[in-house]
């Protein structure tokens, strides 16, 4: 019964070299966020032990009745929380979702119609390398080379011309909201179910402050961890007439054993956003993308050829085009990093530097709304972020902003006495 730190220092110190990182830096990777104490709680729990292959009340293991309760909440949550007929919560990460959205809906060799990755889109939604690619037919849509939306008009115009089986609306990298109604009307006209991947708007829909997809698709999918705020993996909703097919694409099709001190901890996640200060916090992850929006359009970035695509956003990010920049995308993240702010370098659509530099950021607020960020500290890091973008400097004063920033708002208060570091 030795502790982690007492059996492996080696790990143990990692980890606490992480928390430390987490602590004393601003995190804005859009896709990332800051669970709380009783998610962690139900991860690091007994129920890693537990065989569980099937679902509730049908398992292919005896001494599921504990589980069997757990996964019932997450189903049932889930459902509550997006108002969805159907929910299955084994998808041990969003792309093993995917996967199993696909493996229901079509068959190898039909076709997929998603948003390209090189315009905001995921791998599984059809990138060569990705089994989305390799097992199915892909046909791509873009954004316009004009405003960088998506002209539903072309969509409609290209699944008429390519008439895939299913298509796909979602992304990781794009800044507005996407016309659900739309989609659903083209899926109809050409004969295609309507999937849609909400990974990373999931919490702003849970919180009503972002249209929500379930009345539309027929299929919609997500990961738990990114605005939503819960523990690293999926979860598919539907309507009733997709759960048998749904259910068994993900075990036996996909999966073996669920996670289920995952599928706990993602319980706990959903009893938290349906709560009133869950909706607070997605209103301030908002209010901040709108303000660094603002910010990194004023003229002293804007003068340094650094714009942001479309010109703002609706959501918890914003992606910074550094096409007219001297600073390419991976000078941008470096920078900011040296300043102790963390971001990612993305592609922009039209690109013209190679994908491991690229000429954008993505820059998100969803875990500094969870640490506590409002109006104040956001104007605060958009500025910083601003400055050193618009100055190319790393300078030791915006270092000590981030700082004092940082310890404004501590995170995990008391984590040392949790007895999760060992
Ligand atoms: N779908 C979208 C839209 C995403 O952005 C992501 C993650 O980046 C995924 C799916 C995949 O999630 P995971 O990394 O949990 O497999």
């Amino acid at each position: 019964n030795l502790s982690l730190a007492e059996l492996d220092p080696e790990v143990a110190e990692a980890m606490a070299g992480e928390l430390g990182r987490q602590r004393d830096t601003l995190e804005m990777i859009a896709s990332e966020n800051f669970v709380p104490r009783a998610v962690l709680q139900a991860q690091g729990s007994v129920l890693t032990n537990k065989y569980a292959e099937g679902y509730p009340g049908r398992r292919y293991y005896g001494g599921c009745e504990h589980v069997d309760i757990v996964e019932d909440l997450a189903r049932n949550r889930a459902k509550e929380l997006f108002g969805a007929e159907f929910a299955n919560v084994q998808p041990h990460a969003g792309a093993q979702a995917n996967a199993a959205v696909l493996m229901a809906l079509i068959n190898p060799g039909d076709k997929i119609m998603g948003l390209d990755l090189a315009h905001g889109g995921h791998l599984t939604h059809g990138m060569k390398l990705n089994f989305s690619g390799k097992l199915y037919e892909v046909e791509s849509y873009g954004v316009s080379k004009e405003d960088h939306r998506i002209d539903m008009d072309e969509v409609r115009k290209q699944a008429i011309a390519a008439k895939p089986q299913v298509l796909i609306a979602g992304w990781s990298a794009y800044p507005r909201h996407q016309d659900f109604a739309a989609f659903r009307s083209i899926a109809d006209e050409v004969g295609a179910l309507l999937w849609v991947d909400m990974a990373h708007f999931a919490g702003l829909v849970a919180a009503g402050v972002h249209p929500s997809p379930v009345p539309y698709a027929d299929v919609v999918s997500s990961t738990v961890h990114k605005t939503l705020g819960g523990p690293r993996s999926g979860i598919i909703l539907a309507k009733k007439e997709w759960a048998k097919k749904l259910n068994s694409a993900v075990f036996p099709g996909q999966q073996g054993g669920p996670l289920m001190h995952a599928i706990a901890a993602k319980a706990v996640a959903f009893k938290i956003a349906a709560t009133p200060e869950f909706k607070e916090r997605q209103e301030r992850t908002l209010l901040g993308a709108s303000l660094l929006a603002e910010r990194l359009t004023a003229s002293d970035v804007t003068d340094k050829g650094v714009s942001v695509l479309t010109g703002g956003t609706d959501v918890h990010l914003v992606l910074v085009d550094l096409r007219n920049s001297e600073l390419d995308g991976q000078q941008a993240e470096d920078l900011l990093h040296e300043v102790g702010i963390t971001v990612n370098r993305n592609a922009v659509p039209f690109d013209p530097r190679p994908p491991m530099v690229t000429s954008g950021l993505r820059i998100g607020t969803g875990a500094l709304a969870t640490r506590g960020f409002g109006e104040a500290e956001f104007t605060e890091v958009a500025d910083i972020i601003g400055t050193a973008l618009a100055t190319g400097q790393a300078t030791d004063a915006l270092k000590e902003r981030v700082v004092k920033l940082a310890q404004s708002k501590p995170l995990y208060e008391g984590l040392e006495d949790w007895g999760l570091l060992g």
